[in-house]
């Protein structure tokens, strides 16, 4: 069910080549900046507990990648519900809510996980969660899609469908 109105612009995705040779591996960890005092820190794709600064100890926002391989690890097993982003680069309204969706990892640093996967290298994935058309947005609990947004939305309509997940998936 989607709570975001207005139906924004979508790309369908391509379907059947399934000749996927994946170039291995993924990110296994991304250097993020604090939000509170600026140093930078390792943060890992896969961790049981909430990334923190080593300096500071604020929680840390919490971007990374998944692909086939890892996705279960990565976004099935987190501490924290997942924003999951299928995306791919040939994508152009993909490329309008990567700013959303950064902006709500940093907002919501410590409460959420996001996880972008470019379903060229995941048809898997894409195939597990339905995903014709592309920017197809998740939200993850144990592995649980608690939410699910279609198509480009502005930054702070999609902090806001974000939000009002946490808030359901936690009552
Ligand atoms: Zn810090």
């Amino acid at each position: 069910m989607s709570t975001v109105a207005g139906g924004g612009a979508s790309s369908t995705v391509a379907g059947g080549g399934a000749s996927s040779t994946f170039a291995g591996g993924g990110a296994s960890s991304t250097v993020i900046a604090c939000a509170s005092c600026g140093k930078k820190n390792r943060v890992p794709a896969a961790a049981a507990g909430v990334p923190r600064c080593a300096a500071c100890h604020a929680p840390l926002p919490w971007l990374t990648t998944a692909e086939d391989a890892d996705f279960d690890r990565v976004a099935g097993e987190s501490p924290l519900p997942v924003l999951v982003d299928l995306w791919a680069p040939w994508c152009g309204p993909c490329k309008a809510v990567a700013p959303g969706v950064e902006q709500a990892a940093r907002k919501l640093a410590g409460r959420l996980k996001v996880v972008k996967v470019n379903v060229d290298r995941a048809p898997a994935v894409s195939a597990r969660y339905d995903a014709r058309s592309i920017p197809t947005l998740l939200i993850l609990d144990n592995g649980v899609v608690k939410d699910r947004q279609v198509g480009a939305v502005p930054p702070d309509a999609l902090l806001r469908w974000a939000e009002q997940a946490l808030r359901r998936s936690a009552a």
